[in-house]
């Protein structure tokens, strides 16, 4: 296969997007005229159900040499979707972006100048979230509050797949093959020179969020489990100062059985503190399998992904 020189590549997830992708490509070639030299555009169509595949292939079609569309055989997620168009790429840029033009094209000029400043890493900061739920913007805050508090690999608030990474920086990405897939924490875990650029989050062109409540919630857990075993000391923590106070408990309960004749009552006392205790162990053992669930996973040593076409 001939290996084509292009400077830079971007990857865009592509999940149900349909009626955003003409706009999408119209405002993406038009930012990269500015300064990005000879470039690819590579679209993961992330098993999409609404025809965006189709919508894709004649894009292709009509641009042989810099629009290519690699399809998965089914619904991977956006983290493992950006994952397939980062080791296909050939740019000596890639940059990942959303492909419901909430990460505007426009930044695009501003990132490759940074880049070729001498910085590895460019990431989009967002200062404004435009058009999105109270709950959404909540949710997201405290997803961040939380990353931030129990990992300390720095990574950066009110950021998201939104970045320009250079070769060596996607090179070093491409050989971390774990499953459960954190990509701004990875990135950020790397290390690199690395800077921001700040961009107004604008409302999706079209279509909804594909990130269901379940997905968020998923992706967090991948996220603190990735980088932290914070939820397991606080486990332990927690186990010792509840051994810690059964133990004084039963010193006291020994010296009033031998020394008084109080006659201990109280079942509902005792139910609140089975009940309780019963209720952290359930949550404790939960949390222990999911990283073992992910220890499980990541040692199968499937493909993170399959592919079911690829227009080159
Ligand atoms: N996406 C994907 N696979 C999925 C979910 C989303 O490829 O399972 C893509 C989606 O098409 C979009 C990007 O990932 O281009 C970000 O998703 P979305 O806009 O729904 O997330 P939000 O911006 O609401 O966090
Ligand atoms: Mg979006």
């Amino acid at each position: 296969m001939p290996k084509e020189n292009y400077d830079v590549s971007i990857v865009v997830p592509i999940y149900n997007e349909k009626s955003g992708i003409p706009e999408l490509y119209k405002r993406l070639t038009q930012a990269l005229k500015v300064n990005a030299g000879p470039y690819e555009i590579i679209f993961i169509d992330d098993a999409s159900s609404d025809g965006s595949f189709e919508v894709l292939k004649e894009l292709h079609e009509q641009n042989m040499t810099s629009v290519k569309v690699l399809r998965l055989s089914r619904n991977f997620g956006h983290q493992l979707a950006i994952t397939a168009g980062l080791r296909v790429a050939q740019g000596k840029g890639v940059i990942v972006m959303d492909g419901d033009l909430q990460d505007p094209p426009e930044v695009i000029p501003e990132f490759i100048r940074k880049w070729e400043s001498g910085y590895d890493i460019v990431y989009g900061v967002r200062k404004e979230r435009q058009g999105e739920t109270f709950f959404k913007k909540f949710t997201a805050k405290i997803f961040y509050k939380l990353i931030r508090t129990v990992t300390n690999i720095g990574i950066p608030e009110n950021v998201g797949d939104f970045y320009l990474l250079d070769r060596k920086v996607v090179t070093a990405l491409n050989a971390m093959d774990e499953r459960h897939r954190f990509l701004r924490g990875m990135v950020a875990w790397l290390g690199f020179k690395r800077t921001g650029v700040e961009y107004v989050r604008e409302p999706r062109f079209s279509g909804q969020t594909k990130y269901t409540l379940w997905k968020m919630v998923k992706f967090s857990f991948d996220a603190a489990t990735s980088f932290s075993f914070t939820p397991l000391r606080v486990i332990s923590m927690m186990g010792a100062f509840f051994s810690v106070v059964a133990f004084l408990g039963i010193l006291v309960i020994f010296y009033e059985k031998l020394f008084t004749d109080r006659t201990i009552t109280g079942w509902s006392s005792l139910m609140v503190v089975v009940l309780f205790l019963g209720g952290i162990q359930l949550l404790s053992v939960g949390l222990i399998g999911e990283y073992v669930a992910r220890i499980g996973d990541d040692v199968k040593r499937r493909p993170l992904y399959t592919v079911s076409e690829y227009l080159e």
